[in-house]
């Protein structure tokens, strides 16, 4: 897997899908990777789910909170970014953690 410092992202691209930089990078261990995107609905489990299992984790909100007020916390997606360290474990838990739950969009709830 290769790194984009720009977009916090991991792929198997010789350049990155998102913002089209090459070339890109080995993640460090400690450099922090996108893990996942979450409503605001899941988020809070996330986090803990993540404390739980002493991962070190960062979050981003993908609006800003102005925003957010105005639309709806509902529409909030939360980026969540793990040390590439930890990164194999996280995915992990937070497969297991979804696979565990019902299958649910709470997109259609909005
Ligand atoms: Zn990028």
């Amino acid at each position: 897997m290769l790194y984009c410092p720009n977009c916090y992202l991991l792929t198997p691209e010789a350049e990155c899908p998102i913002c089209g930089r090459h070339p890109l990078f080995e993640p460090e261990a400690q450099d922090y990777v996108f893990l996942t995107e979450e409503g605001s609905m899941w988020s809070t489990a996330m986090g803990d789910l993540l404390k739980d299992n002493g991962i070190p984790f960062a979050t981003r909100n993908t609006l800003g909170a102005a925003l957010a007020a105005k639309i709806g916390p509902a529409k909030e997606r939360i980026h969540f970014y793990v040390p590439y360290a930890h990164y194999d474990t996280a995915k992990t838990l937070v497969s297991d953690f979804f696979s565990a739950e019902p299958i649910f969009d709470e997109d259609t709830l909005s």
